[in-house]
Parts: C-alpha cells; structure tokens; sequence
C-alpha cells in the first residue's frame, strides 16, 4: 500500500491571503491512504515541507526536471522536481517549488510514500516493444523504445513500461506491466482538439506573410528569422509516411519541407500553419518573456496534408476523427493539421476547412507543447482536463492577442475552432453548455470516455476564464462575477500562464488550480487586486472550492 501525499503549502508575501482551508487539510487527512488529495497548509507546513523537498533532493528521490527563472517577477526562480524510488521515475510524483532570492513562497505537488515496488524487470525494453508492436502493429524506432516508470495504481505500486504507438486510429501510450506484460492502463495520447465532426468551406483567402528559406531557387518554409527552427512540413497525403515519422522510424528531410517555387504560396493550409505557428511563437514572447515550447527555443515542425481529402469516404472513422477533422500536438515540438472534408461534405452538421487554417487551433496545440515542457499536467481525468482547458485559454488568449474582437472569420472570441468549423467551431467557453459540456464543477463527467472527460471537463476551467475577464453569471449557480474586464485581460492571461506553466504540478485536479491562481494572482498583483479578486469569485462561481 502507499500513502500518496498531495502537497499545497504557500504563504503570502503580502498580508491577509488566505490560502488556508482547514476542511481541505481535514479532508486531506480523511482520504489518507487512498488517492492523492490537495492539502491546504499554512507557514510552518510550508517550511516542514521545503526542509523535506530538501532531504528528497539530497537522497535522490527527488530530481531537478528543470529550472527557469521567472520573466515576470525577476527575483522568483521556478524549480520543478521529479520523483524517483531506485532510480525510476515515479508516474505523477511531482513538485513546484517557488523561491524569491532564496526563500521559498510556494510548493506546489504531490509525492508518493512507502513505495515498495522492484525494480528489476522481468520484461526488457525489446520485449515491451514486442508487446506494443502486437497490440498495434506498430514498429517502433530506436528513440521510441519503452521506458520503465513506476505507476501508482489502485491504491498500490506497479514497475511498468511505458510507449507511445502512433497508428491510422490515433495515438495511444501504453502501460506494460514489467513483469508479467500485462497492459495496466491505456491513454489517448493525442492532445487534440476535440474528435468532433464537420466539414470545411474553402480557404479563408486572407492574404499574410510567412517567413521562409531559399535554397537554389526554392523557398521552403523554414523560418529561420526567429530564434528557434520553425518548419513546415507537407505529408503530400501520405498516412504511411506520417504515421512512421511519428513512430520514429524514418526521419524527414528536404523532400518533406513545404515548398514553393515563386515564393507566393497558394496552399492554404502550409501558409496558415506556417503563420499561426510564428504568430504563436511571439505571443509566448510579447506576453511572457517565454521562447518557445521549452523556453530554450526548441525547434517546431507542423506537419499539414497527412491524408487525402477526397478518400474520406473509404476511411473508418477512426481515421477521420484524427487526421480529418482533427489536429494534435505529437510531443518534441511536432503538431499534426487535419486534412479537413470535402468543401460539399458536412460532419454532424458543420463543414470542416484545414485545421491549420484556425489561429485559435494553432495555438491551443502550440500550448499542449508548453505544458508538456512546464507542468506536464497528466492527460486523464481533472489533470487533463486542465491541460485541454489550458490550451483553449491561450489559443483564446493568441486570438484576442492578434485579432479584432468580433464574430464572424479571423475575430476574436470565447469559440475554439470556429474558423474551420462552420457555423460554430467546436466549444464555447462563454456557454459550454451550448455543445452540451458542463458549466459548473456539480455537472463534471467522470465516466471513462475520453481519457474521464478531458474535453468535457474542460468547459470549467474555461468558463472560469471566461468569467474571470468578461465577468458575468454562471448559468448554474446563478453567481455573478466582477470580471477584470477586456482591456485588463492581460492580467488573467499572466495570471493562468504562472500558474499552468509554473506552480501547478503534473497531476493537480480543479481544486488545485484554484490554489494555483489565487497565488499566481497574489504574486502578481495582490490579495487585495480586481484580478485575484475576480479569479476567486469565478472559481467559487463554478462550484470549485
Ligand atoms: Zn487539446
């Protein structure tokens, strides 16, 4: 059995902020041994806890990740930690510190006690591709090859091996059992958008720059004007080859990179990836002080035109749901574009264009990169539903950024997608329940479908969002929330930024967040600013305490 101990131990630099729940930590004490709760604890909590973050660091079962200075507050460093028992990393053992020239302000995470697991596997790494190759057909390349993590799993410990298989019907990760090669658990591996369904019209015909590389007459679509490689990569309709490059086992090269030989480019969806990935890049840049997905200018291929169009109707519909009328960030800085329908062909009523064709779609796929890279929220249940939620957050937030606020193509609004999916897009953070997701914590889905609702749950940390900028009421609680209003909405977007990428751990649930950006808000503003004012009444809003 294991004790897994959620940790949240802060304390304000200014007065009066009240990050102290006694009935969260009476709460914490009553789960005890079951699952990993949040903890709600005062100063001294917080120094017991640094002291023992420490001792974990000096014996090894607590690794540095990363460590990032903050472009925000100059004197605040952020280090992230991961658990290890013998050398493995533990699955969901994690922690956020803060420091301020030293001294900490925040921890932020949860680690996992009494594990007990070997391990020596039984299993070896080949065999654990053998048992991925059976289960999908999938080969994979030498930098693919399962890894050895230990799971917490019902109430115990399980030394497992992990993968990533990359197939016509998605992505999956697999947890192997290293001893017995059994497949404990199963994830959706594709952070995408939503598999809702649609068509496209055509291409929105906007005119834009791109920053592209000439080579012997030819322009290819490789910025090299920003600081990381940006490329764009055409698949020429070729799953095959997509889904090897995904799996690692061939690598792309000049043939691949997006071409042109007049240098004014016409393919729709190469130009708005091309574009919108830029665009994406600088925002994180302008706003946060942020290069790129890692923060150490970490190079980004989009890959567009993965399948052929017009071969819709030959395909299952796994294969529509995802390189169709989808699009997903793939790790290391990959995003995949849907190819879109057939401009006369509509899914459950809406047409679908190239996906590439969406800033907002762009950026949320951009941002599953950035948490993949900071908080590496899990992608399951309320964790990933926080890492969805935060995706739509920004690809909103690079809308509003670049774009007129408005309805109608290339405006900016609380609708994700709407640009390729017409009429409507696919959510709607104003009124979630408009496409039937819950708009109030009470009304979260917790029924296994997509990975315990990672799409649906969503729809809380965006309506919070929402909230939290244009203020409003909450269409189940009936409370209203003073908002910051339009013209400060730069001071939420900071707020979710330091809070996703800097002090939420891997494996937070919603009540966690909420501890999150109260802090966030505190650090940036005060406990007594409009904006942490307005970050707390949203949550209390949609029933997140
Ligand atoms: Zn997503």
């Amino acid at each position: 059995m294991h004790v897994g101990r959620t940790l949240f131990a802060a304390f304000a630099v200014s007065l009066g902020v009240v990050v102290v729940a006694s009935h969260s930590s009476a709460r914490a004490r009553a789960q005890g041994r079951s699952s990993p709760s949040v903890a709600a604890t005062e100063g001294t909590a917080l120094r017991s806890w640094d002291s023992t973050v420490d001792a974990m660091v000096r014996n090894g079962s607590l690794q540095l990740r990363r460590s990032t200075g903050d472009t925000l507050m100059s004197d605040r460093v952020h280090e992230r930690l991961n658990q290890y028992h013998n050398g493995i990393r533990v699955q969901g053992g994690d922690i956020a510190r803060q420091t301020d020239r030293g001294t900490t302000v925040s921890i932020f995470g949860n680690v996992y006690s009494d594990i007990n697991v070997s391990v020596d596997p039984v299993l070896t790494s080949s065999d654990a591709a053998a048992i991925v190759k059976r289960e999908s057909g999938v080969d994979l390349g030498p930098a693919k090859m399962p890894q050895l993590l230990i799971l917490p799993r019902d109430g115990d410990y399980r030394l497992v091996y992990d993968a990533r298989a990359y197939t016509a019907d998605g992505a999956t990760e697999y947890f192997i059992d290293a001893n017995d090669g059994s497949i404990l658990l199963t994830l959706d591996a594709a952070q995408r958008q939503s598999a809702a369904i649609g068509v496209g019209t055509g291409v929105l015909n906007d005119q834009k720059k791109m920053s592209v590389t000439e080579q012997a007459g030819t322009f290819f679509a490789d910025d090299s004007l920003r600081p990381p490689l940006l490329w764009t990569i055409d698949m020429h309709q070729n799953l095959q080859r997509t889904l090897n490059f995904l799996n690692g086992l061939i690598e792309l090269n000049e043939p691949d990179r997006a071409s042109d030989t007049d240098n004014k480019w016409t393919d729709g969806a190469t130009v708005d990836a091309h574009a919108y990935v830029g665009y994406t890049y600088d925002y994180y840049f302008k706003r946060f002080g942020r290069k790129g997905l890692d923060n150490n200018n970490i190079q980004l291929a989009s890959l567009v035109h993965p399948v052929n169009r017009s071969t819709v109707f030959q395909q299952p519909s796994s294969i529509l749901g995802t390189f169709f009328v989808n699009a997903f960030y793939a790790g290391d800085g990959i995003m995949v574009f849907g190819e879109g329908l057939p401009s006369n062909v509509t899914l459950g009523g809406q047409f679908w264009n190239y996906l590439a064709g969406a800033l907002d779609v762009t950026a949320h796929e951009l941002s599953h990169g950035v948490t993949e890279f900071s908080s590496n929220l899990i992608y399951q249940g309320e964790s990933g539903a926080l890492n969805e939620s935060f995706s739509d957050m920004m690809g909103t937030s690079v809308e509003f950024f670049y774009e007129p606020a408005g309805s109608g193509p290339m405006r900016a609004d609380y609708l994700i997608g709407e640009d390729v999916v017409t009429p409507g897009g696919i959510r709607n953070m104003a009124n979630p329940s408009a496409f039937g997701d819950p708009d109030h914590y009470s009304q979260r889905y917790t029924g296994p479908s997509d990975n315990g609702g990672v799409h649906i749950n969503s729809a809380i940390g965006n309506q919070w969002f929402y909230l939290a900028i244009e203020g409003g009421t909450n269409r189940t609680s009936r409370l209203s929330v003073t908002g910051v209003g339009g013209s400060n909405r730069e001071q939420i977007e900071k707020i979710v930024y330091r809070a996703f990428t800097q002090l939420m751990p891997a494996n937070a649930t919603y009540s966690t967040a909420r501890a999150v950006t109260i802090q966030a808000a505190n650090d940036l503003y005060g406990s007594s600013s409009a904006a942490t004012r307005a970050v707390t009444q949203a949550w209390t809003a949609l029933g997140v305490n």
